[in-house]
């Protein structure tokens, strides 16, 4: 399906918020007409998105996410996630029809609600594909705990998360660390549990050579048997990228002096977390599994900006053994978009802009976009991060303002280098379905 793109082109040219809270006149973001009408043609591969399950199911799901940010302390939120962001207005009336500019009051509020109510139950277990087809996205990757009613390949696949097996000892004492991580750890026991009962058993076994066998390998082929493309670490929220190589034997026994309870020495504990993040990773290149990491500064008031640094993933993406796994860097590790770039060298390792998209306009994503682009334009891959991050951004408004946001970037960036003589418009759209389309086709062989 064409996007209407018409309309959207100047809807999305540009917003400017005038006192008041109106919106002004758009400003010209200068796309190449040809180009832009080969983008908005595009019907993406979204490589990275948490979509809810269809209604009545989505009242109660909590299955989006393995460690949901609503219970988290108070952040100062970004402006894109604030409830005056302009584009908000956009999406709701491209979605619902809803043509209030935000914020909205609780009235307004309560109009919108209505609005997104008679949709959803108008559309029923469809609502979560339709929610696609206005984003302009063919294939959604649902990075879930589980997929569900209405969250169904073809136009969804599922990417589970594999940070639960990482941490099977006693974490009371990771979880003193910050409050958010008290939540943390907490929400993952309940994912290990369940990977453990899934697994046949009742509880982690007492040797790390059968928790590997029994526990963790037979949990990803669980999933990679249930149609899942990728496993997930949000580990970043967890503790820092600094994945060490120790030896099987020396995590086997710290496995075998703690499973049975007792607070793990810290040092002891991480060896054992570096060991298993480096066997899962062996694994799930074994079973074609890719591996998604959260790269980028975080939400809630305790993320370790500094911990995320991906030059501290290096030594794996240089480790020969785990040259069979392909490592997928999500969010486009801002503010560390540099180093991405760097890393895009190494065969094995990709970027997708998902999120980027929503929290930076299109001209300033368009710069390192550009810059990726121009360097190794086959190892950049669209996604969203579509996520319920408040009322007013739902997942539906948040996949929206991304696919239009990316796009844009995507347009400018195109145009910079055509202009400058850099490619011609032919290759221009080539770029522009590599980076919607074609990489992740190809990275996870869907033709
Ligand atoms: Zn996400």
């Amino acid at each position: 399906m064409q996007l209407q793109r018409c309309g959207l082109a100047m809807a999305l040219a540009g917003w400017v918020l005038a006192a008041g809270g109106t919106m002004a006149e758009p400003v010209d973001l200068k796309i190449d007409p040809q180009i832009d009408h080969e983008i908005a043609g595009i019907q993406a591969i979204d490589n990275h998105a948490h979509p809810v399950l269809a209604p009545p199911a989505m009242a109660t799901d909590r299955e989006f996410d393995a460690l949901p940010a609503d219970s988290l302390e108070p952040q100062t939120d970004p402006s894109a996630l604030r409830p005056d962001y302009p584009l908000l207005g956009a999406a709701w009336k491209a979605l619902y029809g809803f043509d209030t500019p935000p914020p909205l009051d609780a009235a307004g509020l309560a109009q919108l609600n209505a609005l997104r109510a008679k949709v959803e139950a108008d559309k029923g277990e469809q609502f979560p594909a339709w929610v696609l087809g206005q984003a302009g996205i063919g294939t959604m990757l649902a990075n879930r705990v589980a997929m569900g009613y209405g969250i169904a390949p073809p136009r969804f696949r599922w990417v589970p998360f594999a940070d639960a097996l990482l941490f099977p000892l006693d974490n009371e004492g990771l979880a003193a660390a910050t409050p958010d991580r008290k939540t943390f750890f907490a929400l993952e026991a309940i994912v290990r549990a369940r990977y453990v009962k899934e697994s046949g058993l009742t509880d982690a076994p007492a040797t790390l050579d059968d928790y590997l066998k029994k526990v963790v390998t037979a949990t990803l082929e669980r999933h990679k048997a249930g149609g899942a493309v990728a496993e997930k670490f949000e580990v970043a929220y967890l503790r820092s990228f600094d994945f060490s190589d120790p030896p099987r034997a020396v995590a086997a026994k710290v496995y075998a002096r703690w499973i049975g309870g007792g607070q793990p020495d810290a040092a002891d504990y991480k060896l054992l977390q570096d060991f298993l993040f480096r066997y899962i990773a062996t694994e799930c290149g074994r079973l074609g599994l890719a591996v998604h990491l959260h790269t980028l500064g975080g939400i809630g008031s305790y993320f370790s900006v500094a911990g995320v640094n991906p030059l501290l993933l290096e030594p794996l993406f240089n480790d020969h053994r785990l040259r069979k796994t392909h490592f997928v860097l999500l969010h486009g590790g801002w503010p560390y978009v540099r180093e991405i770039a760097a890393l895009l060298q190494k065969p094995n390792v990709y970027a997708d802009i998902s999120c980027q998209d929503i929290l930076f306009p299109p001209r300033t994503q368009a710069g390192w976009l550009r810059e990726w682009l121009e360097f190794v334009p086959d190892k950049v891959l669209f996604g969203t991060d579509a996520y319920g991050f408040s009322e007013q951004m739902g997942w539906p408004e948040a996949a929206w303002i991304a696919s239009h946001d990316a796009r844009q970037a995507l347009g400018l960036a195109l145009t910079g280098m055509v202009a400058d003589g850099e490619i011609n418009r032919a290759r221009a759209g080539e770029i522009a379905h590599l980076v919607l389309h074609d990489n992740a086709e190809a990275l996870y062989q869907f033709k």
